[in-house]
């Protein structure tokens, strides 16, 4: 079953924030946790998947 919702793969995550610079909702932080995302703000809108150079990131829109 697919599910709506942003997922990190925080194996994969080089830390590098570019995910942080460019989401427009500014829902994204680089904590010592690595990347977390405030859902109340994330609109699902898939820019940050798209900038991650290892493919940490993945959203679905598709519920
Ligand atoms: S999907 Fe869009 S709004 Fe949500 S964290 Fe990524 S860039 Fe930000
Ligand atoms: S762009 Fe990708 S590798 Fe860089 S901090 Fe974000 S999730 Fe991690």
């Amino acid at each position: 079953m697919i599910i709506m919702g942003w997922n990190i793969n925080k194996n994969k995550c080089l830390r590098c924030g570019a995910c942080v610079s460019v989401c427009p909702k500014i829902a994204l932080e680089l904590s010592e946790h690595g990347i977390e995302n405030n859902k109340n703000l994330c609109n699902l809108c898939g820019i940050c998947e798209k900038i991650c150079p290892v493919g940490a990131i993945k959203v679905n829109k598709n519920a």
